[in-house]
């Protein structure tokens, strides 16, 4: 069947790539990439957990995101089991872990998974444009790229950008694009760090001795907010599982220029009647590893973070397992962080994900200014962004052909 209409496809990350695939069955599609290779981030996230997706019901999915509403169409319209289903019917098989997260079956690799799609998109009829840079797009739907060759500008009748956050920029998504859209009168926000580490000021002895050791199953407070899981003491703080959900939070008690603090429950199984019951039979301070089995790295995080009067104190001790209060610096960088805030303002889209001010240009993935925890939501946010606004593409395009055959009687 003969494809009637071009679109360019900008960014080779998750969300251009699904924008790629579902436009590719109508239309013409040319799929622009910056790096020699699409997919770098996504191979990145694979060298972690590599979470696709989350179990979550279609309900919880979307109350994980933040602002509240702005994905919930798109998340509906492209949920965590028709990713599923999608990825299965490429060859991608995905099993449920116990936290929820789902992830390629075991012995497919990252590069296995991101072949399988680039290979589809190729079948597919999609043409590959690497190493050519978005520069600049006008009001005639023309689009200049530089690339080793030169400059090629291509016009087109519609677009999508999927150009990225700001984390590891060193994959090509380096957020640089703020610029071209700022020129437009395009509002964007300043990047800023999300699901990332903390810096927390440790004492050398911190450092020098607990550096590298996990707290395991504790409970980790800011203000009202909780998270669960494990936490990883660093040279510079905390980095882990239990750290990022309480990322948001933190961000918004540094934006008032106050000390945000983490508050750790060391032994979230136990009640403090508990603890304050084995704290009665304690005589000297040597004792509290043993009746409370206390690792080394809690002990000294105990100590570091307490008066002499509560920790020489079993009863007030037990207090502070349940709850001590360690004041955090501030966040780790863009660079170093799962993924960013901020980038476009997302009032700048309609509902459909197209720009306000270019109605042919759409924009989706984490180029736009949303939020989400890790545990594959923000992957999936990423693939049903990228589907929902090729599924409003070609909406258009059939009602413009609808349109133009009703002329032509
Ligand atoms: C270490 C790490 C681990 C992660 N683990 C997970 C995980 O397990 N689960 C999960 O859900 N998420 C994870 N993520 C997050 C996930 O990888 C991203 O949210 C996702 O890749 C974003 O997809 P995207 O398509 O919006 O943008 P990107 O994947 O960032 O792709 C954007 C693309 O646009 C290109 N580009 C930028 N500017 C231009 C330009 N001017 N011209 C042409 N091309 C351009 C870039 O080179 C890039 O290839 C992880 C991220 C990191 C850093």
């Amino acid at each position: 069947m003969k494809k009637s209409g071009k679109v360019l496809v900008v960014g080779g990350g998750p969300a251009g790539m699904m924008a790629a695939w579902v436009l590719s069955e109508h239309l013409e599609v040319f799929l622009f990439e910056k790096e020699k290779m699409p997919g770098q981030k996504f191979l990145l996230a694979g060298k972690g957990g590599f979470n696709l997706t989350n179990k979550a019901s279609r309900k919880d999915l979307i109350s994980r995101y933040t602002p509240s509403g702005f994905l919930n169409e798109a998340l509906s319209n492209f949920d965590g089991l028709m990713f599923r289903e999608w990825l299965l019917s490429l060859g991608i098989p995905t099993y449920e872990g116990s936290s929820g997260r789902v992830f390629p079956e075991k012995g497919i690799t990252p590069a296995h998974v991101l072949g399988k799609i680039t290979g589809s998109l190729k079948a597919r009829g999609v043409q590959f444009f690497l190493k050519h840079k978005l520069e600049s797009f006008n009001n005639n739907m023309e689009f200049s790229f530089l690339s080793p060759q030169g400059k090629l500008t291509m016009k087109a009748d519609y677009a999508v950008l999927a150009l990225g956050g700001a984390s590891w920029p060193s994959t090509g998504s380096d957020g640089k694009w703020t610029k071209l859209f700022r020129d437009k009168g395009i509002s964007t926000i300043p990047f800023q760090p999300s699901n990332c580490g903390l810096n927390i000021n440790w004492p050398d002895s911190v450092k020098q001795y607990h550096a590298g050791k996990p707290l395991k199953n504790i409970v980790l407070r800011v203000n009202d907010k909780v998270s669960r899981g494990e936490a990883l003491i660093t040279e510079y703080g905390l980095e882990g599982n239990a750290v990022y959900p309480l990322v948001p939070e933190i961000r918004t008690i540094l934006s008032m220029n106050e000390v945000p603090v983490i508050r750790i429950d060391f032994k979230p199984v136990n009640t403090m009647e508990q603890l304050k019951g084995k704290a009665d039979s304690i005589l000297k301070t040597a004792d509290y590893s043993t009746v409370f089995n206390l690792n080394s790295t809690s002990m000294a995080l105990i100590k570091t973070y307490s008066d002499k009067e509560s920790y020489t104190s079993p009863q007030r001790f037990s207090y502070l397992i349940k709850d001590l209060s360690i004041p955090v610096a501030s966040l780790r960088p863009v660079e170093e962080a799962i993924s960013t805030v901020g980038g476009l303002n997302i009032e700048e889209l309609n509902p459909d994900f197209s720009l306000k001010k270019f109605p042919s240009v759409f924009c989706v993935g984490e180029m736009a200014d949303w939020d989400a925890p890790t545990g594959g939501f923000l992957l999936q946010a990423g693939f049903s962004m990228g589907y929902y606004a090729a599924q409003a593409i070609l909406k258009r395009k059939t009602i413009q052909l609808i349109d133009n055959s009703v002329a032509s009687k």
